[in-house]
């Protein structure tokens, strides 16, 4: 008989939405979490992040779109919203080729089909009504108004508070050392000042740029790309005539002389009103601290991604100081084809194998509540009646050689 019937290790955004779901079905529910609860040392971390539904992958697009009505669900178990659905709009080089966030007018045909609203612009278009200027002439934007803001402070606050008024305990500063799985459940090993090991019959690894460190206790090992992403905040100018982005924006441009150091994926933000007042934040889809392992964290921001988000502003906002007031770093984790693990541990690991969900890699906040909920299906039932045949753990580039 184990002591719990999930352990979950790891109390980001997604191992939170595991408890929540895990728990609300009556199931006894522990999580694990190495730092504090609501971190600044994984990837759910500042203050927002982007739901969107605009996406190139018809399996993506499917996915958002059904999460439209789980992200409902949860904002009525919590009564609070979590989103603010201001808008995005995508805008750039039709022309641009496929990057981490796919193509600028790929989304349409997905938009079409699940009769998603959307309006295209031109260059001048985009100019009139949001604060840039010297877009090149052949620029085109498409707007779509069901995408927005999440409030992650307030995300991650209601999942605790949700996942602990159904029964799941929370422990925080307890480290998960190790990890047995054997046919009739897992073993979990953990240290919060004192050793102690606990039982249960299913456990979802959510660790984030982290996984390795547990899954390894098991000789399993993903090929990890953690991008040590730089986030800034600027100033805009306040007042009636000042600097408000009314919407999400992203730019989509192939780099300057195909240097990915020199990436033109910029993106930013309305000020949020859950954020200081007038600041922005705007930052580079890209990194060029690209690391294995968070131990080798270099914690300062990269000067390249600095400036070049620095001179972007420079040359593209309006009302926007040209350097930031603020900034910091997240790891952001990445497999080879920058989508999700989203899957059962391999079969290499032997019988019981299918007793451990693992997620890990991608940009996952914008799904919280459905990944919460297919990792408590994939545990508590075995199977989801989800498509998540793209995240497999066994697809190529995922796992490193031999595994
Ligand atoms: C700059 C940036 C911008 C992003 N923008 C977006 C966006 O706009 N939209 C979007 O959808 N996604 C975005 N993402 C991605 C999104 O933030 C992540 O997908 C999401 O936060 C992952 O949450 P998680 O719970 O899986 O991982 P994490 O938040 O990293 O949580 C993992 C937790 O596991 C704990 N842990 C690790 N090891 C152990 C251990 N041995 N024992 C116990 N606990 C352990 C860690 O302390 C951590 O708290 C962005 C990421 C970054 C960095």
């Amino acid at each position: 008989m184990s002591d719990y019937d999930v352990i979950v290790v790891g109390g980001g955004a997604l191992g939170l939405a595991s408890a929540y779901n895990c728990a609300k079905q009556g199931k006894s529910v522990l999580v694990l979490e190495r730092f504090n609860y609501f971190n600044q040392s994984g990837s759910s971390n500042d203050l927002v992040r982007m739901f969107r539904t605009m996406y190139t992958e018809d399996y993506m697009a499917n996915l958002a779109f059904d999460s439209i009505g789980i992200w409902k669900e949860l904002e009525r178990d919590a009564g609070e919203a979590l989103i603010w659905m201001s808008g995005l709009l995508n805008f750039g080089d039709p022309n641009y080729q496929s990057g981490p966030e796919g193509t600028l007018m790929g989304p349409i045909k997905n938009m079409e089909r699940l009769g998603l609203q959307y309006e295209t612009l031109n260059a001048n278009q985009i100019m009139e009504r949001y604060q840039f200027k010297n877009l090149p002439n052949n620029f085109q934007g498409l707007f779509a108004p069901d995408n927005g803001c999440i409030n992650v402070p307030l995300l991650l606050r209601t999942l605790y508070r949700l996942a602990q008024s159904y029964g799941a305990k929370l422990m925080s500063h307890c480290k998960v050392m190790d990890m047995k799985v054997e046919e009739s459940g897992v073993i979990i090993d953990f240290d919060n000042g004192e050793s102690f090991s606990v039982s249960a019959d299913k456990c979802i690894v959510t660790c984030g740029a982290y996984t390795n460190d547990v899954v390894n206790k098991v000789n399993v090992n993903l090929d990890l790309k953690i991008w040590e992403m730089v986030y800034e905040y600027y100033a805009t100018d306040p007042g009636p005539n000042g600097t408000l982005f009314q919407s999400m924006w992203f730019q989509f441009l192939d780099s300057t002389d195909k240097n990915p150091a020199l990436s033109n994926l910029f993106y930013g933000f309305p000020t949020v009103p859950w954020g200081p007042p007038n600041l922005t934040r705007i930052a580079v889809d890209n990194a060029v601290n690209i690391i294995s392992n968070p131990a080798e964290r270099k914690i300062t921001p990269s000067a390249n991604d600095l400036r070049i988000t620095a001179d972007f502003v420079d040359k593209h906002c309006i009302g926007v100081d040209s350097r930031p007031n603020y900034c910091g770093t997240c790891l952001q984790t990445n497999v080879e084809d920058n989508m999700y693990v989203l899957d059962f541990l391999p079969p290499s690991v032997g019988a019981g194998y299918k007793n451990v969900a693992v997620f890990t890699a991608g940009w996952g906040m914008k799904l919280t509540p459905l990944i919460g909920k297919i990792l408590s299906q994939l545990v508590l039932d075995g199977s989801t009646p989800y498509d998540i045949s793209h995240f497999k753990i066994t697809r190529p580039g995922v796992l490193t050689e031999g595994e």
